[in-house]
């Protein structure tokens, strides 16, 4: 690419280049020393200098600082509450899509990009919509390169969730208190860098920074869950050599479901088979097979299944009509529409019943309409950032499929989660359908996701459940997360639950009740999730201890 530039921009950038072009945290080697990076380095730099003096004054007009310790929190008793309530509570992330095998290597990331924006398609969209080249967000261009764009990128980010969790990050996990942009991209790639390098900045001690007391990765049934196996090994070391934080296994058949391209169905059927040496030829040995797995999942810890569908399937089948279907599965035809809902509707039925028979925690991720950009799905594969929320109709098979386990006396413990605010409404009404008095909150309407995870999703989500089901009995947030440094969303969420309640109590909507809302709001942040997930056997001396230190 030839970019014109001012003859005065020419000659003053003449000799540009970064002072220490010897620093070990920015990779140069990849086109950094091109005459192009360097100018445009110089100018994004120029720029930012110029602005620095109007936009970086510490106080709002209100007189409220940016991000301060208050962030978020209006009122004397928003405050309170957080600060006496929800600020010291450990965490438990039920969802999360981190990857086990770094935590069990305990990995050092060796610079910010990799930790931030490897991974990152929240940070992807927002880079491309600010008109940056695929090739700084997933392409060749080396880390720093990488950074710079997020960097010019975040001040185009105002009001975005990012720009929040931006800083927040930096602020929590390296106590950086700068506003990143082309101006301070350097110093706080350098400093961040030279942090994660350290052992303290491992990812177990990312975590334990934040207080995670327990995590639930995404795993798929034919994952040998190696790494979570050498975590429970690695647990029973002596104190101060293991981990003490629990990771577990959950338990995510999308691909078994995955049944309109026949040839990777058949490839996962294969790959089914050697991991368990089941010969699979009938939809009964692929269920035996599949079963097979779900015990494994559940020697290795797990107590949660998750599944990410468009919407549920509850067609009615037989169970001849599931085993001719099977059967053209299995020689490589491929189903029409009618066929394929069929199937997908009987799977879920019986992944359901086995939740159900081990007493585990079912999860419902509804509603996104998937990989929209067929080129970038082709080049980058899934999950890079090419999804939004979809219109599918929820209510109808949703209650059908929830009454088919009912009636059989069979239905787990349930969680839906919608993408499409527009069902925000219809979840909170229809998980009341099947409580049964066996367990608080049974069925449960989950936290905002995705593009909902942001103040506004959070604020709706909140004030729905209030309305139409019973807030008090919440399991709260998860970050499912990719990234080691997205736990601040759990301190973001609790921040805008202290404040929903500070208010209503300063209005006199509610008592002026601390004791009693400081429970509700521990039980929301911590408890409830502890007593539903049935993990306080695992979690019960943890949380002594951190009473204890008080
Ligand atoms: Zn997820």
């Amino acid at each position: 690419m030839i970019i014109v530039l001012p003859t005065a921009v020419l000659l003053s950038t003449s000799v540009a280049s970064h002072a220490d072009d010897k620093c070990r945290y920015r990779d140069r080697s990849v086109g950094d020393t091109s005459t192009e990076t360097k100018l445009l380095s110089k100018i994004t730099n120029m720029n930012s200098d110029s602005k620095k003096s109007s936009h970086h004054s510490p106080l709002g007009v209100g007189g409220k600082k940016f991000l301060d310790e208050n962030f978020l929190l209006k009122t004397r008793t928003a405050k309170k509450l957080y600060r006496d309530y929800a600020k010291e509570m450990p965490v438990i992330d039920y969802h999360s899509h981190l990857p086990p095998q770094q935590i069990a290597d305990d990995v050092r990331f060796q610079n910010l990009t990799q930790a931030w924006l490897y991974g990152d398609h929240y940070k992807w969209r927002a880079m491309r919509t600010n008109g940056v080249l695929e090739d700084y967000c997933t392409g060749k261009k080396n880390d720093w390169e990488k950074f710079q764009k997020w960097a010019g990128t975040v001040p185009y980010t105002l009001r975005n969730p990012l720009y929040h969790w931006t800083h927040l990050e930096l602020q929590r996990y390296f106590d950086v208190h700068d506003i990143l942009d082309p101006g301070t991209a350097e110093k706080i790639y350098d400093d961040c860098s030279e942090k994660l390098q350290t052992s303290d900045y491992s990812v177990r001690n990312l975590l334990r920074r934040m207080n995670v007391k327990l995590i639930c990765t995404t795993d798929d049934p034919v994952d040998s869950l190696e790494y979570h196996i050498k975590l429970k090994e690695d647990a029973r070391l002596p104190e101060g050599r293991g981990l003490e934080i629990h990771v577990l296994p959950a338990f995510r058949p999308d691909n078994a479901m995955d049944i309109d391209d026949p040839k990777k169905i058949s490839n996962y059927i294969k790959k089914l088979e050697e991991v368990t040496n089941i010969s699979i030829s009938s939809f009964n040995d692929y269920l035996n097979a599949l079963k097979s797995r779900h015990d494994f999942f559940a020697l290795a810890g797990c107590s949660v299944s998750d599944h990410g569908l468009e919407e549920i399937y509850a067609d009615d089948f037989s169970d001849s009509e599931i085993d001719s279907i099977f059967a053209k599965i299995h020689s490589g035809k491929t189903l029409n529409e009618e066929e394929q809902r069929k199937f997908k509707s009987a799977m879920l039925i019986q992944f359901a019943e086995w939740d159900w028979q081990k007493g585990w925690v079912q999860q419902f991720h509804l509603g996104a309409l998937r990989n929209n950009n067929s080129r970038m799905l082709q080049t980058l594969g899934r999950d890079t950032g090419w999804d939004s929320i979809g219109d599918f109709a929820q209510a109808r098979p949703l209650a059908k499929f929830l009454d088919k386990l009912d009636q059989k006396n069979k239905l787990a413990k349930t969680i839906v989660y919608n993408l499409n605010p527009a069902d925000n409404q219809l979840m909170a009404t229809m998980v009341s359908n099947f409580n049964d008095g066996s367990v608080a909150g049974k069925i449960q309407w989950g936290a905002a996701w995705w593009f909902l995870d942001q103040k506004d999703g959070m604020i709706k989500q909140l004030n729905t459940l209030s309305n139409m089901n019973l807030l008090s009995r919440f399991v709260g947030m998860l970050t499912d997360s990719r990234s080691f440094l997205s736990y601040p969303r759990h301190e973001y969420f609790r921040r805008i639950l202290c404040d929903l309640f500070g208010d209503d109590i300063e209005n006199g909507e509610l008592p002026n009740d601390i004791n009693w809302t400081g429970k509700i709001i521990q039980d929301i942040c911590y408890y409830n999730a502890q007593n539903y997930f049935n993990w306080q056997q695992k979690l019960r001396p943890e949380i002594m201890k951190t009473t204890a230190q008080e």
